[in-house]
């Protein structure tokens, strides 16, 4: 564990597991693009996420955080609609769940008062952060809010945060865009 402290981001987050299964973009078109392709991308991603390790990971947690992406894909594809899950990636997520959470330390700054300070998680810490994430958004009160992207090339999932539970894709700023150009074009 190293002494580097980061406060913790008082806003909200996207899920974490959802923002990974997003760095396949295009996954379902000819040229998928891979936002982790090499360890230095995933310590870019990792720390756009308030993830930043200590150590900086290496090619081996490259193949992890991909092994748990996919995993998670398979598992959302499981839970709208896609069959039972895989044994096999359930045996993922449950092993990375069990890493220890990231330390945290409470605190006295001057002018501040008390502050939780969190300290850089290991690679694997911040593999057992999202694989909590993702067991809570498979099994909680929103998990019938989780949708896959309509657009035909996107693949990634999204929380439907509309009053109705209409919303089709992932961003309509996008996406959505994408789609009704095409429909239009077509039309
Ligand atoms: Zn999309």
């Amino acid at each position: 564990m190293t002494t580097r402290t980061d406060r913790i981001p008082p806003a909200p987050r996207p899920r974490l597991s959802l923002g990974l299964v997003g760095t396949v973009r295009s996954r379902l078109g000819a040229a998928p693009r891979d936002d982790l392709a090499d360890p230095a991308s995933l310590e870019t991603w990792l720390a756009a996420q308030g993830l930043a390790t200590g150590p900086a990971p290496d090619e081996v947690d490259v193949r992890e955080f991909r092994s748990l992406r996919e995993a998670a894909y398979r598992l959302l594809e499981a839970v709208t609609g896609g069959g039972p899950p895989r044994p096999a990636d359930l045996k993922l997520v449950n092993r990375h769940a069990t890493a220890p959470a990231p330390a945290v330390e409470l605190a006295d700054t001057p002018g501040a008062g008390l502050v939780l300070r969190t300290g850089r998680p290991t690679p694997e810490q911040a593999l057992g952060v999202i694989a909590r994430d993702l067991a809570d958004l498979l099994t909680g009160a929103r998990r019938d809010r989780l949708r896959q992207c309509g657009a035909e090339v996107c693949g990634t999932f999204f929380l439907d945060g509309s009053r109705a539970g209409t919303r089709r894709w992932c961003s309509s700023g996008t996406c959505g865009n994408r789609v009704r150009v095409a429909q239009h074009r077509a039309g």
